[in-house]
């Protein structure tokens, strides 16, 4: 029977010396996978950030990541490139209509507790221009 394909994030690190390989091209090439590029950043020191989606099989993501990793690339798994501080979040819902995802949302409309939803957010930043309290910034 066929793999299923299915779609996951992942925050991918590069160090420096490897920021001018075309790891996403071969990552299409190669291991047959769809690339959703959310954001990508190259600090002045030269180290690159990249945040994206992986579709396919697991089969094909895991040994896409594996070729990843031969070059010196941390891949995360867990992490994204925004950072929600629940701590300083006082639940005013300035952000919300700003969230195209719903990424940032009530929990309970009743208590109107905002919570945030990692797997929702596509990286937009709208909710770090627009978060008064600074709870949400950029990772990178
Ligand atoms: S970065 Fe964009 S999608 Fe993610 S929580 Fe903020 S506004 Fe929503
Ligand atoms: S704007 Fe900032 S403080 Fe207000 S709900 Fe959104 S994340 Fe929380």
């Amino acid at each position: 029977m066929a793999e299923t394909a299915f779609t996951k994030k992942y925050f991918l690190y590069f160090p420096k010396c490897e920021t001018e390989k075309p790891i996403v091209y071969h990552l299409v090439k190669d291991y047959n996978l769809m690339v959703n590029i959310f954001r990508a950043k190259v600090t002045p020191e030269e180290e690159g950030y990249l945040v994206l989606d992986l579709t396919g099989t697991a089969g094909d993501i895991a040994r896409g990541l594996e070729f990843v990793r031969t070059f010196n690339v941390t891949v995360n798994e867990q992490s994204i490139g925004l950072r929600w501080d629940a701590e300083r979040c006082t639940h005013c819902g300035n952000c919300l209509p700003h969230c195209p995802t719903r990424a940032l949302d009530f929990k309970d409309r009743t208590t109107r507790e905002v919570r945030f939803d990692a797997a929702a957010c596509i990286e937009c930043l709208s909710c770090v221009a627009n978060c008064p309290f600074s709870a949400c910034a950029s990772v990178f």
